[in-house]
């Protein structure tokens, strides 16, 4: 027997009484859609150019400068309207739209993160080993290590030469330029690689880059490949093998941002966690009409993905410092800043992924072209490290994207007791500032094919800009 038609009543009482979710495809007019997807041109070419943390900083530097920010100097009286950054050892950077209330009542403040799984390259990393040359890496951050096996990389970053000036090295990423790569076993002699457990599959010793194999012509003495390889170095860059031992080369995927999908509804790309929201909040910045009514902050912070420790991470005391010089311009008590201030902890989530569904509570996950995703905590094993923010901040965030119609949804990082992460967002709770994650939700994270659907970063940018215009 047909199960019976629900009746109106019914109908009306679930309308009124149960959650209401809908897909951004179905909601987004289309000239909406069109915006969006327009938008996301411009993501993708910061995230061709952007692939590094230090890259990162200099395209937010010039996004600002075109946009009418002046470099932060303590101690300048700045006033409603001003739009100031300052850099942090070139790798975090911390941006301000001075609001038209008083410092006492506290910033609007949005965090990022701009560092993303990589292999980093060791302090002594070239070795010849039968006539070929290679990099040791130490890899940053968590990676699944067989991912990063047989895929183009390029290699980007700084040399501090003994003289301690600087060289820029980034190769891999114009067509005309080589690639390198790390080898993987053939499937044919495979069979005891197979009974490692998969987490060992590729050993993190074995993420060894292929840089070269022709060796200098001679016949006598060792290490002719490596010594070809030096010369070519200290032909195109000035450096010898010791000017390694004070650089930052990070390897990550030459790979450029593509659509994903013959509707292009997605972006698949190197980095996105979290260089989504990292451009996503920026913009929100750079692209204010008028003058907010608080103070609006960025900071697009370094190390993340390591723990956020260090002087560049959001554990250092940076940017408590950037508010205290902005609360000492106001003549305004720093504890009376960061108590009255509210963050947008801005960062991925997970995806629900129909081809692993068994990771994620159905629920409670993010789902791609759902909107951006407000998480309101993170952690592990019982809400392990993580800020849980309090249902009353939750509830101004739910009231905020409601009230401008942002499309929005929940998430969380996975089933219970299965696994979790964190973000930046206890660091800043942790100053006394009320604190929560919104962010994207992506495919694939920490991959070098990170995917993220075009509506939710669209519906990020514009979460964002009302939260600062809150
Ligand atoms: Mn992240
Ligand atoms: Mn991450």
């Amino acid at each position: 027997m047909a199960a019976k038609k629900e009746t109106n009543e019914v109908k009306q009482l679930k309308e009124k009484l149960f959650i209401k979710r809908k897909n951004t495809a179905k909601l987004f007019t289309d000239a909406e859609q069109k915006r969006a997807d327009k938008f996301c041109d411009g993501y993708k070419l910061f995230l061709d150019a952007a692939k590094t943390e230090r890259e990162a900083v200099l395209w937010a530097v010039k996004e600002c400068e075109r946009a009418g920010f002046m470099l932060f100097k303590a101690g300048v009286k700045y006033k409603a309207g001003d739009k100031i950054y300052t850099v942090n050892r070139g790798k975090s950077v911390i941006t301000a739209v001075i609001g038209r209330e008083g410092l006492d009542k506290g910033v609007n403040l949005l965090a990022s993160h701009i560092d993303s799984p990589r292999l980093d390259l060791k302090q002594r990393p070239l070795y010849e080993a039968d006539e070929l040359a290679y990099f040791k890496t130490h890899y940053y951050g968590g990676i699944k290590k067989y991912q990063w096996t047989a895929v183009p990389l390029a290699l980007h970053g700084v040399v501090i030469k003994s003289d301690m000036s600087e060289v820029k090295i980034n190769i891999g990423e114009d067509d005309s330029d080589p690639v390198f790569a790390i080898t993987d076993l053939l499937p044919h002699l495979a069979e005891e690689q197979y009974k490692r457990p998969s987490n060992k599959l590729i050993k993190g010793e074995e993420l060894n880059i292929l840089i070269g194999s022709r060796p200098v012509r001679e016949d006598e003495g060792g290490d002719l490949v490596k010594l070809a390889v030096m010369k070519i170095l200290n032909r195109k860059y000035g450096i010898t093998e010791a000017d390694f031992l004070s650089a930052e080369l990070e390897a990550v995927p030459a790979h450029k941002a593509r659509d994903i999908g013959f509707d292009r509804s997605f972006i698949g790309a190197y980095g996105q966690d979290d260089r989504v929201c990292a451009y996503t909040t920026l913009k929100a910045l750079t692209d204010l009409k008028k003058i907010p009514r608080k103070t609006a902050v960025a900071v697009l912070t370094d190390k993340e993905e390591v723990g956020s420790d260090g002087n560049t991470g959001l554990k250092s005391v940076y940017l408590k410092h950037f508010l205290l010089d902005l609360a000492e311009m106001q003549g305004v008590k720093l504890r009376t800043l960061l108590s009255n201030s509210k963050c947008l902890s801005a960062d991925v989530n997970v995806a629900f992924d129909p081809t692993f569904p068994d990771v994620c509570e159905k629920l409670n996950t993010a789902y791609m072209n759902y909107g951006v995703c407000v998480t309101k905590y993170t952690g592990s094993r019982g809400k392990s490290s993580t800020s849980d923010a309090s249902a009353e901040f939750t509830g101004e965030i739910r009231k905020l994207l409601d009230d401008n119609k942002i499309p929005w949804q929940t998430g969380e990082l996975g089933k219970v007791d299965l696994g979790g992460g964190g973000t930046v967002a206890m660091f800043l709770a942790n100053l006394n500032i009320d604190t929560i994650d919104v962010g994207v939700p992506v495919f694939s994270m920490h991959s070098p094919l990170e995917i993220t659907a075009k509506n939710d970063v669209y519906s990020a940018y514009k979460a964002f800009g009302v939260f600062i215009n809150m």
